[in-house]
């Protein structure tokens, strides 16, 4: 399978922003859009947004994710928001191991790796957040930061049999929410780099996984981003919370989709 045959992915990530108003004015815009874009597109509100946008985005192609989820099934964890809760709002996808919740949630690579086996148990599909800080690409330590990120939700996921269900984002750290953008060179190497790693397990399952990219991608760059051979799709911040901006860069993997 080569990437014309991975389907452009193009995700929405609100963080903690909006209010029912606004959700509804945002999705208003893109839902009217919806049917004309080519690619698949997915939001991904706050937990308390899940409902609304589940009741606006019913009547589109576009699908829900959520930020995050516990790592347990049920029980005593005030605060929590379980894998069957999600599905039950009809999320297909769901966000894990964002450099934010690494960062301010102390998160580290098993606590993802477990949070993505009980997504996938449950029936999401897990887009599991990786990348570098400026300094570790500064003393060149990307690769062995992106591998190790990588092998840890990989050796779970291949010993349930569970790889395939997986989607990765490559997030730069020092791009997200800067305005600095991996150019499309740095982005490709990266991404062919965790697509080697997933051939470790499988060479048919790494050719499958789609890999996005996530950090400060806008109108401008999304083209040059999007070409690339192994950039799949992306993860949209800061220009997911404007309906003209988050649509162009649909509208370039729309375009994109149609000459693969
Ligand atoms: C993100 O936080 O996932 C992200 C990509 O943010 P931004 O596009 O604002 O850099």
């Amino acid at each position: 399978m080569g990437a014309g045959l991975r389907r452009k992915l193009i995700v929405g990530n609100w963080k903690m922003n909006g209010s029912r108003q606004t959700v509804r004015e945002l999705l208003g815009v893109i839902g009217a859009r919806s049917k004309a874009l080519g690619c698949e597109v997915a939001i991904c509100p706050p937990f308390v947004y899940l409902d609304l946008c589940d009741v606006v985005l019913s009547a589109t192609g576009i699908k829900l994710g959520a930020q995050d989820l516990s790592e347990h099934a049920n029980g005593a964890r005030t605060g929590d928001v379980s894998a069957a809760m999600l599905t039950d709002f009809r999320c297909r996808y769901v966000l894990l191991g964002h450099s934010e919740r690494r960062a301010s949630h102390g998160e580290c690579d098993e606590a993802v790796a477990r949070k993505a086996l009980q997504a996938i148990t449950a029936g999401l599909s897990p887009i599991v957040c990786v990348g570098e800080t400026w300094e570790e690409r500064q003393s060149d330590s990307t690769h062995d930061v992106l591998s190790r990120q990588i092998r840890v939700v990989a050796d779970v996921l291949a010993r349930s049999g569970q790889l395939m269900a997986l989607t990765v984002a490559y997030e730069p750290v020092w791009a997200i929410g800067s305005g600095v953008t991996a150019t499309a060179d740095v982005a490709q190497d990266a991404h062919a780099f965790i697509r080697r790693c997933l051939a470790g397990y499988s060479a048919s399952i790494a050719q499958s996984v789609r890999i996005l990219y996530g950090g400060s991608m806008k109108p401008e760059n999304a083209a040059a981003l999007l070409a690339m051979p192994d950039i799949d799709g992306g993860l949209i911040g800061g220009a997911s919370l404007n309906a003209q901006q988050f649509l162009s860069i649909a509208d370039v993997a729309t375009a994109l989709e149609a000459v693969q």
